[in-house]
């Protein structure tokens, strides 16, 4: 039974999000704020609950007990859920899900210590092979052509190290800098994409890739270094993850700076994760190219600070495509 519009008003004005099925786990009912709090962009009524994409919603539903509560990451935000059974007599004919943001400080702490336990993990592995080798050298273990070998190592994952300290902070930086949007100045993008494409030439050439820039001036409202490192951030991505001899199409046009390539794509399930600290979907490939998975997270706060929206579309195999839309000036 769908929800008639008594009840439909009914849930639009419940404070938390909302959302009731079935005994057969169809969707009857969502109200705007449960749609919000998991990122639907339409109405999911008459669709399965199963057909919602969130993996750890889902097991959730596969076990979860009458007023059982969990929490989960929707695109960054913490959200928590609760399960009930809708029971009449001894008859159970559909459930609700109550939703509502978790606390912003609590979120704000979880990810907190996620990213302690992350840069710890991180920092340890070049570590570890750095004093591998140097230990190697200094016992006398390597000899002639391995002792440049064994350097040219520990020199590659120093500079790992300081690539990765570096985003570090300037990761942090970004965190706390709300109040910096009073310094923002409207900037034509295009030329920042322009000295970048052709800064990137030279890698790309070495690789038999050709980056094709089309657009013109764009005034965005932000800081010029801001911009440039979103810039090179998505550039650098479609040179990297592409193929030999692939393609890269950097488009700037109508408050969008987009950057397709012709590369390995990204698999919908690691789509809903790219944009997370250290998260690389690819990890030996990235790895190999000096990639420490932080690159789209600097995308993503950087869109944030900038009131822009980051969007992606990919396909495995064929390629993937980043958008920003900016706002208007
Ligand atoms: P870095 O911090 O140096 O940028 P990274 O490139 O590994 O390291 P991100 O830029 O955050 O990190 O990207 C995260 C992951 O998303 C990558 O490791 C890669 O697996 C995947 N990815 C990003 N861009 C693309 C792309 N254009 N095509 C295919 N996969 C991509
Ligand atoms: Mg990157």
């Amino acid at each position: 039974m769908e929800t008639d519009g008594f009840t439909g008003s009914l849930i639009e004005v419940i404070p938390e999000g909302i959302i009731a099925v079935d005994a057969a786990g169809r969707i009857i009912g969502c109200n705007a704020k449960a749609m919000r709090l998991l990122s639907l962009s339409k109405d999911p009524t008459g669709s399965a609950i199963s057909a919602l994409e969130n993996a750890a919603l889902q097991r959730f539903l596969g076990d979860a007990r009458n007023g059982e509560m969990r929490e989960f990451d929707v695109g960054g935000k913490s959200v928590s859920v609760t399960y009930r059974d809708l029971i009449q007599g001894d008859l159970r004919f559909g459930a609700v899900l109550l939703m509502s943001l978790v606390g912003e400080r609590s979120h704000a702490e979880r990810v907190r210590t996620e990213f302690t336990a992350n840069v710890s993990h991180e920092l340890k592995t070049p570590l570890t092979s750095i004093s591998g080798y140097a230990e190697m050298i200094s016992m006398g273990m390597a000899q002639g052509d391995d002792i440049k070998r064994f350097a040219n190592k520990i020199e590659t994952e120093a500079k790992r190290m300081l690539t990765l300290i570096s985003d570090i902070i300037r990761l942090s930086q970004l965190d706390e800098m709300a109040e910096a949007r009073l310094s923002f100045e409207v900037i034509d993008f295009y030329p920042i994409v322009s000295d970048i494409v052709e800064l990137m030439q030279p890698i790309a050439q070495k690789r038999g890739l050709s980056i094709q820039l089309s657009g013109g001036s764009m005034q965005v409202k932000g800081d010029k270094a801001m911009l440039t490192e979103l810039a090179t951030n998505l550039i650098d991505n479609a040179v990297r993850y592409n193929r030999d001899n692939g393609l890269i199409t950097v488009r700037v046009a109508d408050q969008c700076f987009s950057v397709r390539d012709t590369g390995i794509g990204i698999s919908k399930s690691d789509s809903i994760h790219v944009f997370e600290r250290f998260y690389r979907a690819d990890k030996s490939r990235s790895k190999a190219t000096g990639g420490t998975g932080l690159g789209l997270a600097i995308v993503k706060h950087t869109c944030e600070q900038l009131g822009a929206v980051v969007s992606l579309d990919s396909r495995e195999g064929i390629g993937t495509e980043i958008t920003v839309r900016f706002p208007k000036v």
